[in-house]
């Protein structure tokens, strides 16, 4: 292949290494330049005659797209596209593609051990034992696991990865999720209210928008009869976190598992820090070594598919279709 055919720019990432990219663009004979660079001027400087961009945080706005008359492709590092001005980018004709489920196994991972951890107390005896105190029953009551209900709020990709996960337990999984008609067998379809009621443990696998945030609220911690754990590794404003403080104050849930909270880093003097039924975790379901690795290779082959004239496999702006500066082969499309 003839060499640097294409320029790829990474416009900027925090991964350390770029192996996984530099072996995909060596495959295609594309150029690569690891930029790490974020105002609007430096990028339009550095990506004016770049084919494709790969893109983690630096803002691809209107401005930015309209300056860059060859990128055909932009693959975004990660599921969220917030960093890339979407319309401009349909407009003009740029397909963009991120990677929506290189940390499923992760995430739904971290839900289970936040649900085990919590329920056995062990971040709390690790914490009594480290301090010199050697004596279960500080952790009264311990419950047994089998024959709870976990109820799922979503349940997509991840949230069917946990129900799977915890059938093993012998629990029993039930799920609120308003765009499904029918889930995985031994999982039970309800009405929000009903899994708020039914359940012990509250786990949240549903997507924040502007119907999401803060689901649950003081209104949905009264109706919870079981006096749940309340376990979220989604994101942070799906809960009301001021309403979550004082439903733990007056013990209408047991505990939390959190790995994202309504403010990243939390402020010092946030009350969950010091409470012993509450794990908090800083956002790190999606992290494995394998999940970034896998994260890394598919952003860059999404972006190495259009510029061999492939669709890629997951494309954001669909309306892109039709009207792609790249030139896609009829079968791909
Ligand atoms: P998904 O799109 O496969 O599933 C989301 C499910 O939520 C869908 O089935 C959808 O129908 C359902 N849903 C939408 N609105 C709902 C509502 N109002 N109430 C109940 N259910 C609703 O997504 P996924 O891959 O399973 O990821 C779920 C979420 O996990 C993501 O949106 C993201 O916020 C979060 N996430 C977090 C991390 C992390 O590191 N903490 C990593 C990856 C994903």
């Amino acid at each position: 292949m003839e060499k640097n055919k294409f320029k790829v720019v990474i416009t900027d990432c925090d991964h350390g290494s770029i192996e996984e990219e530099k072996r995909e663009f060596g495959r295609i004979g594309a150029e690569l330049i690891l930029a790490q660079i974020k105002e609007e001027e430096d990028l339009i400087r550095v990506c004016k005659d770049a084919d494709g961009l790969l893109n983690q945080y630096a803002l691809l706005t209107r401005k930015v797209l309209e300056k860059l008359p060859k990128c055909k492709v932009i693959g975004r590092y990660g599921v969220g596209i917030d960093s890339v001005d979407l319309k401009a980018a349909t407009d003009l004709g740029i397909i963009v593609a991120n990677v929506p489920d290189y940390c499923v196994d992760e995430v739904a991972d971290q839900a289970l051990s936040l649900i085990l951890a919590l329920i056995r107390k062990t971040v709390f005896f690790d914490q009594k034992v480290k301090s010199d105190q050697w004596d279960f029953r500080q952790g009264r009551p311990i419950h047994r696991i089998k024959g709870k209900t976990l109820g799922l709020i979503g349940s997509g990709r991840i949230g069917l990865e946990v129900a799977k996960r915890i059938s093993g337990f012998g629990v029993r999984v039930v799920t609120f999720d308003p765009y499904l008609q029918k889930t995985l067998e031994g999982v039970e379809l309800m009405d929000f209210d009903t899994v708020l009621k039914e359940s012990d443990f509250i786990s949240i696998h549903c997507p924040l928008n502007e119907s999401t945030r803060h689901l649950l609220g003081e209104k949905e911690f009264q109706k919870m009869q079981k006096k749940p754990l309340i376990i979220n590794t989604s994101r942070g404003p799906i809960i009301d976190e001021a309403a979550l403080i004082q439903a733990l104050i007056k013990r209408q849930v047991s505990g939390a598992g959190l790995d994202v909270l309504e403010k990243e880093p939390p402020d010092p003097q946030n009350p969950l820090l010091k409470m012993e039924n509450v794990i908090i975790a800083p956002h790190i379901s999606f992290y494995s070594e394998e999940s970034i690795s896998e994260l890394k290779r598919r952003t860059a082959e999404n972006v190495s598919s259009v510029l061999l004239e492939k669709w890629p496999r997951s494309v954001v702006n669909q309306g892109v279709k039709g009207k792609t500066r790249a030139v896609i082969s009829p079968s791909e499309v």
